[in-house]
C-alpha cells in the first residue's frame, strides 16, 4: 500500500513528479541536485525511482547492498527540505515473472512510498534476460543477436510480460506502458498500426484500467502513444505525468504541455 494518496496529488496540482532516476542507478545528477532543481522549479511533490536491484546483470540498476545508502539520503534531503517540497523514496521495479517483481517480499519491506513498475527487459529463447529498452541502434542489434530479428515475438512478449505484472500486482503506478513502440518502429516503421499490435495493447489499456493502477504518461519516452491514451481515457484511467528525468536540467522536460494535451484530450472524449 502506498504511503501517499497519488490521486488526491495529481487530481490537485500539477507540481508533482513521481519518476526520476540519480547516482543510485543510471541518473546522471545526484539526488541534491534533482531535489534543488525541483524546488526551483516550484513542484511539492517530487518522487526518487532508481531502476531496482535485479537478480541479473544490469549495469543501470542499482545494487542490493546500496538500498539502505539510497534510504539515508532520502532521510538527509527530507531533513533538510521537508518543509519546501514533499520527498518520497520509491524505485522502479523490474519485473522479470513470478520470481522477481513489485510483488515479492523482499520490495514490500523496503516500506516505500509508492512503487512504480516497468518492463524493460525480456526472456530470449536461450534464456538470457535482454534489455530492450535501450536506443535504437542497441535495440536492433539485440534483435538479430538474441532473437533472429522476430520482431513480432518480441512484441508479443514485451505487452504478454506488461499484461502479467499487472496481474501480479504489488505496485501502484505502471512506467511508460508501451514503451518497446519506439523501438519497434525504429525497426519496422508504421509496426504500431498494424491490426495484431493494436490489439495487443489495447489488450495491456484494458487489463491496466480494470486494475485501477495509475499510468504514466512519461515525458521522456513520449509515451503511451497517442491511441493508447485515448483508449486509457476512454476507459476512465488516471493519468500521471512524469519526467522520468534523469538530469537536472530534465526535471519538468515537456510536463506542463503534456498535461494540457492530456486534459483537452480528455474533454473531447
Ligand atoms: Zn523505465
Ligand atoms: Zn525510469
Amino acid at each position: 500500500m502506498p504511503t501517499i494518496d497519488i490521486y488526491k496529488i495529481i487530481s490537485s496540482t500539477p507540481k508533482y513528479n513521481f519518476h526520476s532516476h540519480t547516482q543510485f542507478c543510471d541518473g546522471k545528477a545526484s539526488m541534491r541536485q534533482i531535489v534543488e532543481a525541483a524546488i526551483n522549479a516550484g513542484f511539492k511533490h517530487w518522487g526518487f525511482s532508481p531502476h531496482s536491484p535485479v537478480p541479473i546483470e544490469s549495469s543501470c540498476n542499482m545494487s542490493m547492498k546500496s538500498v539502505p545508502e539510497y534510504m539515508e539520503e532520502i532521510n538527509r534531503l527530507r531533513q533538510e527540505y521537508g518543509s519546501i517540497i514533499n520527498i518520497y523514496a520509491s524505485m522502479e521495479v523490474d519485473y522479470l515473472g513470478n520470481e522477481w517483481g513489485a510483488h515479492i517480499d523482499y520490495f514490500k519491506n523496503l516500506n516505500l512510498d509508492y512503487i512504480i513498475s516497468s518492463v524493460h527487459f525480456i526472456q530470449a529463447p536461450d534464456g538470457t534476460w535482454v534489455d530492450i529498452d535501450g536506443k535504437p541502434e542497441s535495440f536492433i542489434n539485440k534483435l538479430r543477436t538474441y532473437f533472429h530479428n522476430d520482431i513480432k515475438g518480441v512484441v508479443e512478449k514485451y505487452f504478454e510480460q506488461s499484461v502479467k505484472m499487472v496481474q501480479t500486482g504489488g505496485f501502484d503506478i505502471i512506467g511508460h506502458l508501451d514503451k518497446i513502440g519506439n523501438n519497434a518502429s525504429a525497426f519496422c516503421p508504421g509496426i504500431e498500426n498494424e491490426d495484431w499490435y493494436k490489439a495487443l495493447s489495447n489488450h495491456l489499456v484494458n487489463t491496466v484500467t480494470k486494475s485501477g493502477i495509475f499510468v504514466e504518461y512519461n515525458t521522456k519516452a513520449m509515451r503511451p502513444s497517442h491511441s493508447a491514451v485515448v483508449e486509457l481515457l476512454r476507459n476512465n484511467a488516471v493519468i500521471a505525468v512524469n519526467s522520468d528525468a534523469h538530469t537536472a536540467e530534465n526535471v519538468n522536460l515537456h510536463r506542463n504541455e503534456k498535461i494540457v494535451y492530456i486534459n483537452n484530450l480528455r474533454s473531447t472524449i
